[in-house]
């Protein structure tokens, strides 16, 4: 039997794809479309599938109407809140991959969700779960490391936090980090920018250019490269569909892929 899903922010640039994944998995069916800018109008034409026989709802009503049983969000933080709230309440699982929550929020997100579970993955690539695990994994082996990401040159901030989550995890497995030998910077900001544990993180943007990272790791006569490219949207949807099918099996609220790809 399939699960029945609906999206919040269907209309928007990820929800648009995430929409025609869950519509295109024979495990999955696309029950509901919720986004306000998008009320009234056929589903078909704001998110490109065919088959989708109801309208975009500006309202979370149309999840309980339509049977939602997991409801995937890609919108603001404001309105995921609201979204996880209404989930929780209506005992719909939710998979989240809005970006902008903090640390401080997740105990009351977890205590919300008592009858229905709550995924929050700030991201749904697996390639980059797995490049960060086997950074984590890497860095007691290793005496110096560095962390090269490029992205797209409309990027406002830097650096991506996925870099510096990266760095937060390499540098939680491992203290012993060689001393940085540099005396001089010809220009400031050479070396990059001192992340956490002291890990160097140099950040590109660049036309023409997606999401990419390469985690560089040394130690006597040999390196190693760990590298993920992202190069569309497309990327993140094996994660999305796979959370949606396994969200069920979790309890409260669990956040990242780790736990449902066994890493
Ligand atoms: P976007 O194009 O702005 O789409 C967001 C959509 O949500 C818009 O259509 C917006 O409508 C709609 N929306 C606003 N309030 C809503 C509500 N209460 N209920 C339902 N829909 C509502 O943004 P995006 O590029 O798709 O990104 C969405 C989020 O996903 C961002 O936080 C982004 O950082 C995150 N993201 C996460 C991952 C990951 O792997 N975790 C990957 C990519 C992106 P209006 O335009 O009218 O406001």
């Amino acid at each position: 039997m399939s699960i029945r899903v609906g999206v919040f922010g269907a209309g928007g640039r990820m929800g648009v794809t995430v929409c025609q994944a869950v519509a295109a998995d024979p495990n999955l069916e696309l029950v509901a479309a919720v986004d306000p800018s998008h009320d009234g109008i056929a589903a078909r034409t704001v998110i490109g599938v065919p088959e989708a026989s109801f309208d975009v709802s500006g309202s979370p009503d149309a999840m309980t109407q339509a049977g939602v049983e997991v409801a995937i969000d890609f919108t603001a933080p404001s309105a995921a809140r609201n979204n996880m709230r209404f989930c929780a309440e209506n005992g719909i699982h939710a998979v989240v991959g809005t970006s902008g929550f903090t640390e401080a929020e997740f105990d009351s997100i977890d205590a919300q969700f008592v009858s229905s579970n709550c995924l929050i993955a700030p991201n749904f690539a697996i390639g980059a779960v797995l490049m960060m695990r086997f950074a984590e994994m890497s860095a007691p082996f290793f005496e110096t490391a560095e962390i090269i990401e490029f992205h797209h040159n409309n990027k406002l901030d830097a650096p991506s936090g996925t870099a510096v989550n990266t760095a937060e995890r390499m540098a939680a497995a491992s203290v012993e980090w060689a001393a940085d030998p540099t005396e001089t910077e010809t220009y400031p900001g050479g070396r990059g920018a001192s992340g956490p544990g002291g890990i160097p993180i140099h950040s590109v943007r660049m036309v023409g250019m997606v999401a990419h990272q390469e985690v560089v790791l040394g130690t006597t006569g040999q390196s190693l490269v760990i590298r993920h490219d992202t190069t569309d949207r497309s990327s993140f949807m094996p994660g999305v569909v796979l959370a949606a099918k396994r969200v069920g099996d979790l309890r409260g609220l669990t956040i990242g892929l780790e736990t449902i790809l066994g890493i």
